[in-house]
């Protein structure tokens, strides 16, 4: 069901326009109005969900499939040389769109972007302890 004021839901049901790369019953693939490179797509179910917590199981593999796809496509198209598939979930992980959304980010040798994360070095303990809380 689409949510009253959602942009997202709206761009998905073709009620505002975009650039389409793909389209079927459940997904719209976009073009990112403001790309990290060049072919930045986004994956929209037409299904609101809020993020990867609401998405319904089915959704999320469906999700995935169509990420292989269009990874296939975009390699052979724009002969990226690398891909990145990225996801955010809430504000403190960069979410700015309350619908959720899977970024497809082709990468170009040299091409400045930077999606990354600064590394950290826990001793084994601390592992541990993070181990035992998320496992047991
Ligand atoms: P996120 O920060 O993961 O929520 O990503 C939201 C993304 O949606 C950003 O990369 C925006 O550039 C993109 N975006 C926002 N509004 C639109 C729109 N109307 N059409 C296409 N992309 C959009
Ligand atoms: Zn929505």
């Amino acid at each position: 069901m689409e949510k009253a004021d959602c942009i997202f839901c709206k761009i998905a049901a073709g009620e505002i326009p975009s650039k389409t790369l793909y389209e079927d019953g459940r997904f719209r693939v976009i073009l990112d109005l403001k790309p990290a490179t060049r072919g930045h797509a986004l994956i929209l179910p037409k299904e609101h969900a809020a993020n990867v917590y609401e998405l319904p199981e089915e959704a999320a593999a469906e999700s995935m499939k169509l990420a292989k796809k269009m990874a296939m496509l975009l390699r052979d198209k724009l002969h990226c040389d690398g891909l990145n598939l990225v996801q955010n979930n809430g504000e403190a992980a960069g979410q700015t769109v309350s619908h959720f959304h899977l970024h497809m980010i082709p990468r170009y040798k040299e091409d400045g972007q930077k999606i990354n994360w600064i590394p950290s070095n826990p001793t084994q303990e601390e592992l541990e302890t993070v181990r035992k809380e998320i496992a047991e």
